[in-house]
């Protein structure tokens, strides 16, 4: 690698930066992918299934209900119109009085036993009533807690957004203080491998991979100013040193 000095804690902080973005990143899709929310959309859809097939329920005994008022209104127009040829004495003919007489006791008979279907079909339509109410109810719960969870989230993203976006302009300050050949290197194993390009040697353990190199390995990195190459997983290696933790608390934001 090129030897062209430059603070190589740009680097440190180039690849903390890249990670704390990742980070956010998968924190966002985390926060999209609400299982509780996958859940109670799913319920939200089997109670507005329900409450449909309820409803249609509802409408057709409502309008069976209202055919046997109808019938039952029908009957009794009739029935007056008997009654008042019956009592008008227009009728002299024997037969037709009992004719007259006979249809006007079947329609009352048929009437009274459409209302007794239909008093029971009124329960039927009274319990459809109450739990459509209840179905109701429950939909516009889960509605509501749908909707604050929704904005629960979209507030959570838009601020992991904001502060990528922080993260963002940081690293656009880090980037130029960064020799060319050393930026190209670092963002060609980035982008083929996700994960640390960067790691940071301290008491022989590498940052990247997290193994102990050897003495004999550690006894060859000793120069603060360097780039050098872990042993033992091959990304860039720099030695530890306390203005690291400075970058650490700067950027935790
Ligand atoms: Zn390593």
């Amino acid at each position: 690698m090129n030897s062209s000095k430059f603070n190589v804690l740009s680097l440190v902080k180039l690849q903390m930066v890249d990670s704390r973005i990742s980070k956010k990143a998968s924190d966002i899709e985390n926060v999209k992918n609400n299982e509780e929310l996958t859940l109670m959309k799913k319920e939200f859809d089997e109670i507005d299934d329900k409450l449909k097939l309820v409803d249609k329920r509802y409408r057709e005994l409502e309008n069976k209900r209202k055919r046997m008022e109808d019938s039952v209104g029908t009957h009794n127009e009739k029935i007056e119109r008997d009654e008042q040829k019956l009592f008008s004495g227009t009728i002299t003919d024997a037969k037709e009085l009992v004719n007259l007489q006979e249809e006007a006791k079947t329609l009352k008979k048929s009437n009274d036993e459409i209302e007794t279907q239909m008093l029971e079909l009124m329960v039927k339509i009274d319990d459809l009533l109450v739990e459509i109410k209840n179905i109701q109810g429950k939909k516009e719960e889960l509605e509501s807690q749908i909707s604050s969870m929704e904005k629960d989230i979209s507030r959570q993203v838009k601020l992991l957004e904001e502060k990528i976006k922080n993260l963002e302009a940081i690293r656009d300050t880090v980037t130029p203080g960064i020799p060319g050949d050393y930026l190209d290197g670092y963002e060609k194993a980035k982008a083929k491998k996700k994960g640390i390009v960067v790691g940071v040697l301290r008491d022989k353990f590498c940052s990247a991979c997290n193994m102990q190199i050897s003495t004999v390995e550690a006894e060859k990195i000793k120069d603060l100013d360097k780039v050098y190459r872990c042993p033992l997983c091959g990304k860039m290696l720099i030695i530890y040193r306390d203005e690291i933790e400075k970058i650490i608390s700067e950027l935790e934001i």
